[in-house]
């Protein structure tokens, strides 16, 4: 990837009013806010279904993901603001597709739906087993401690069952066709000042291991900022460092706000545009 690609101004990772646990502003209050910030090529990015039971809490469950029968809703309402806006944005339609450890043939059937009309993916880790089934990784301290950090028994086995998963992950995601990367790969990050310290040792080891991997398969890296937004976080998601490995090896990354509300939708741009100055083309 050149330096024209990586500062594209690209926001690569988006939610709409698809989405259970955001704004149920329309997707054109997302846009009109990208345009403001001056934002040339923006990913449409919604969480697609989720297969039924798929985490043991019911209500957490609702909002969670789009119902199977709205798939071919929000498909159309992208697609239609993708027309709607040419020649002001370019809007690719995508998924943020979640790492279905067991079940990725419910996520292989549902991109069968989408009938080609994908032009970006994101593939994220958002569910690692834990006390009762799969867990959430990002809903609560409590919630976390409660069925994750109680189930594992340390901080070091939760890291390393979640990098488990995202190194499967990134294998699975190697095998499905469009453009596509690797989301928010520090989100086991997002309460960590709330949690018992993780070993920065162990977490630079398993990133590095990544990279080979990333390369194989084609992935690219979301380089996403809502860990700024979050009190119990206050990072990116993925470390500066990294980008510089990625500019290394030739692995493409992509600003993402993770906006889940149009105000979000330029939010943590300075920093990425910074970071991409002083560490990747150090
Ligand atoms: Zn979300
Ligand atoms: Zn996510």
């Amino acid at each position: 990837m050149n330096s024209y690609e990586s500062l594209l101004k690209w926001n690569g990772h988006t939610h709409t009013n698809f989405c259970r646990h955001g704004s149920p502003a329309p997707m054109e209050a997302y846009l009109e806010e990208a345009l403001k910030h001056g934002f040339e090529r923006y990913t449409i990015s919604e969480h697609p279904p989720l297969p039924a039971g798929w985490i043991p809490d019911e209500p957490l469950m609702r909002e969670l993901a789009m119902r199977e029968e709205e798939l071919p809703g929000y498909m159309e309402a992208a697609l239609g603001v993708k027309r709607r806006y040419e020649g002001r944005l370019d809007i690719r339609v995508g998924l943020e597709l979640d790492y279905l450890e067991g079940n990725t043939g419910y996520s292989e059937r549902l991109l069968e739906q989408t009938e080609g009309r994908l032009d970006d993916l994101l593939v994220s880790v958002h569910y690692l087993r834990g006390r009762g089934g799969m867990r959430s990784i990002d809903y609560t301290p409590q919630d976390f401690r409660d069925n994750l950090l109680s189930y594992y028994g340390s901080m070091e086995a939760v890291v390393g069952a979640y990098f488990d998963q995202v190194e499967q992950a990134v294998e699975w995601a190697g095998s499905l066709s469009c453009g596509k990367r690797l989301g928010h790969v520090n989100l086991i990050r997002k309460f960590q000042t709330a949690l018992p310290a993780m070993d920065p040792g162990q977490l630079d080891e398993r990133l590095r291991k990544l990279v080979p991997a990333l390369k194989r398969y084609g992935i690219g890296l979301d380089v996403n900022t809502a860990g700024f937004r979050v009190p119990t976080c206050g990072e990116a998601y993925v470390p500066g460092w990294l980008l510089a490995v990625c500019r290394e090896e030739g692995i493409p990354f992509v600003f993402g706000s993770d906006a889940h509300k149009p105000e979000d939708v330029g939010s943590g741009w300075e920093w990425f545009a910074r970071t991409v100055r002083t560490e990747a083309n150090a």
